[in-house]
């Protein structure tokens, strides 16, 4: 089985920014936990590079559009790497490839008689890259995403027929479970219910862009082009490029993650181009929230913008993809907080978890001559196995259905059960009397092989922890194994060496500006 994810197509307006950041650690924990359920990944991020806006900032800059695509886009793909996000596709918009998907696409879509010649006429945010629907006071009213003017555009441009998909979209999106989360799906049932528009897919103005054949100084609305970044990606590599290498290699999309902003181009727009092409929609499209620091929203004039680079230099990857995975919930807006940051880490991470192995396996080390000592299987009850087993499938169960934040908090309960589980037991009294030592095997053993657990289930949420952890254990993942096997209770094995501990995690300090 083909899993297809996406990751919007990053607008090489500026580097990444944390909302981006946030986007590719989720796909990127799905990623991998498609690959470890043993399914065939393709995981498509990338950047969209023409339009107006693109072409302006370069004119800022004073280069040409191409240039500043080729800095930008190498600043994502290098941040990417930084963040050692699993990506299988980086597509570039700007790309030859790219290019000729398009125009297959677009001849695919004339051939459905789905282009006209009309005229656009409306309020345009050059920012959005969209027309905005008849805002009253139009000459003052400013975008509430970039508080810029909107602008006036009276032009031939083509047109799609989207009106004509009005049926086919509206049973589309109302499909359980092809818009999450279910607020977002409401909005867009709204919108469609007012009637959907045709809209234009060329502009006469812009430059920089794929040049629309058979009409001079036409190029391709940003929009239509991007979109079919998420196809083109799937062949990029390949020799030849063509629209049907892509469709066979795994075309439709999974899913596409995206920020709530854009499920309008995402939900409605894509899959009735898509229909019109004679291709498949994607299976869901997950718009998630945005992201606000100590409860404000970020932007430049607020002077508030948390820097990425600065989050993963000063705490390291895992730290920041735990705070963003575990406490905030998938599809609503979530807070960056400094304090709360450092304090989740060092609770969840270093605390419970990080404390936890080491502690245990100090005293297998100490007691049981470096080893893990032997499953004795002496209680008739083995309440550790049964929190073990429960948090594997609700673990399971939630990953399925996108909800990585209860997955996270899976993981983190049985770390609690097992800190109780060793507090309520208290090895290191009964070791005292030498008849408990049976006893004291079996508490050790079920410790050690529920932090087993803990860190194969870390694999997809955390990489670099997860490593660490199964490091300590005596590096006992199997990956010829399927990972799900390995989630089984018992299979740490008795008298297996324990390496010595060193910290899995080091506890953050809290300082007050970051
Ligand atoms: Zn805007």
């Amino acid at each position: 089985m083909t899993f297809v994810i996406t990751t919007p197509l990053y607008y090489v307006n500026d580097k990444p920014h944390l909302g981006s950041v946030y986007t590719t650690i989720i796909c990127d924990s799905i990623a991998r936990y498609k690959r470890l359920a043993g399914e065939d990944v393709i995981f498509i991020t990338g950047v969209d590079e023409h339009g107006l806006k693109i072409q302006r900032t370069a004119n800022e800059k004073g280069i040409e559009p191409k240039s500043h695509c080729d800095e930008i886009s190498e600043v994502f793909n290098n941040n990417w790497k930084n963040w050692n996000i699993s990506f299988d596709k980086f597509i570039r918009t700007s790309s030859k490839n790219h290019e000729f998907v398009v125009n297959e696409f677009y001849e695919r879509v004339k051939a459905s008689d789905d282009i006209y010649m009309g005229v656009q006429k409306g309020w345009y945010c050059v920012g959005c890259e969209e027309f905005k629907d008849n805002p009253e006071n139009s000459s003052t009213y400013k975008c509430p995403i970039h508080q810029k003017n909107l602008e006036w555009k009276n032009e031939e441009n083509l047109f799609f027929r989207l009106s004509k998909y009005q049926k086919e979209i509206e049973k589309i999106i109302n499909e359980p479970s092809f818009i999450e989360p279910i607020e977002r799906k409401n909005e867009i049932i709204n919108f469609v219910s007012r009637g959907l528009k045709d809209f234009s897919i060329s502009r006469t103005n812009v430059s920089w862009g794929i040049p629309v054949p058979g009409y001079d100084n036409h190029t391709f609305y940003v929009w239509f082009d991007a979109l079919l970044g998420y196809v083109s990606a799937i062949s990029a590599d390949a020799t030849e490029h063509s629209l049907e290498k892509s469709i066979n290699g795994g075309w439709p999309a999974d899913v596409h993650f995206i920020g709530k902003d854009i499920l309008r181009f995402h939900a409605v727009y894509w899959p009735a181009m898509l229909i019109s092409a004679n291709m498949k929609v994607p299976k869901k499209v997950f718009g998630h929230g945005f992201l606000t620091r100590e409860g404000q929203k970020m932007g430049k004039s607020l002077g508030n913008v948390l820097d990425p680079d600065l989050l993963l230099t000063k705490y390291g990857n895992d730290p920041v993809r735990w705070y963003l995975i575990k406490d905030i919930s998938l599809g609503n807006d979530g807070d960056f907080q400094d304090k709360r940051f450092v304090d989740i880490i060092n609770n969840d991470l270093a605390n419970t978890i990080g404390n936890l192995l080491n502690r245990t396996s100090s005293m297998s080390r100490k007691w049981f001559d470096n080893k893990v000592p032997n499953n004795e299987k002496i209680l008739s009850e083995n309440k550790l196995e049964n929190s073990a087993k429960i948090a594997v499938e609700n673990y399971i169960y939630n990953f399925d259905n996108y909800k990585l934040d209860l997955a996270a908090n899976e993981v983190l309960s049985l770390a609690i059960n097992t800190n109780l589980y060793l507090n309520d037991n208290q090895p290191w009294l009964l070791i005292k009397d030498k008849d408990n030592l049976p006893l004291v095997k079996q508490i050790i053993y079920n410790v050690l092989e529920s932090t087993r657990i803990i860190g194969l289930l870390l694999i997809p949420l955390l990489p670099e922890l997860s490593t660490k952890i199964n490091e300590q254990l005596g590096s006992i993942y199997r990956e010829e194994i399927p990972w799900k096997q390995q989630l089984s209770w018992g299979l740490l094995v008795s008298n297996s060496s324990l390496p010595k501990p060193t910290p899995i995690i080091n506890k953050l300090e809290y300082e007050q500006h970051l």
